[in-house]
């Protein structure tokens, strides 16, 4: 059976070619999602950034680094997880994707978390789960474990967390983080024994 590895480097490929976002005309490169296709956690964020769009992966930067830090804290690698964005392509200034932006890397997403089928995604940010809840809040439901039955998924586990880009200079955000991010471990575990 093909792996889920080659499953994606094909997704990439194709929608390198045929994603029709704006954005490629001011991004350097696409920034695909990167880890383990293996893993049973995907977390989402919601666009590149600099750094990334210069190294051709998701965070790198500034909030990687805290990113890979609360893993760690966690006892998990970033070799154990794996992680995307909503939006493939930098925006300009880093300025928030636009719907229609975020509409064109759609397909890709689903498509990507479809191969993978973690048993948890996690989103980074209002935008990424915005793309999942439309109607909910982040400050009402970051570090709760949601589990619902989607068209796109089937039963499918989500939790949703602050960006750590927005809690690295903001004190309150960021001890709130790292408290739901010491969820995740139990959230996992307690989503094993369901599949059991
Ligand atoms: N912020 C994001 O949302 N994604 C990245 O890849 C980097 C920073």
């Amino acid at each position: 059976m093909e792996s889920k590895q080659l499953k994606l480097e094909k997704l990439n490929k194709y929608w390198e070619e045929n994603c029709n976002c704006e954005l490629q005309k001011t991004a350097k490169q696409a920034v695909f999602g990167d880890g383990n296709a293996n893993a049973k956690i995907v977390f989402i964020g919601e666009a590149p950034g600099k750094k990334e769009d210069e190294g051709g992966k998701p965070f790198i930067g500034a909030a990687g680094k805290f990113l890979t830090e609360m893993l760690e804290s966690i006892g998990m690698k970033r070799e154990d997880i794996y992680i995307t964005n909503i939006v493939k392509y930098r925006p300009p200034d880093n300025r928030d994707p636009e719907p229609q932006e975020k509409e064109d890397c759609n397909e890709w997403l689903t498509k990507e978390l479809q191969i993978i089928s973690p048993r948890l995604i996690v989103f980074l940010g209002r935008h990424s789960m915005l793309r999942f809840f439309p109607r909910e809040k982040i400050s009402d439901v970051h570090g709760k474990l949601i589990i619902l039955d989607t068209k796109e998924f089937g039963k499918q586990a989500f939790m949703p967390l602050y960006h750590p880009a927005a809690a690295l200079y903001n004190g309150g955000m960021r001890e709130t983080l790292i408290k739901d991010f010491n969820k995740i471990p139990k959230a996992l575990e307690k989503l094993k024994e369901k599949q059991k």
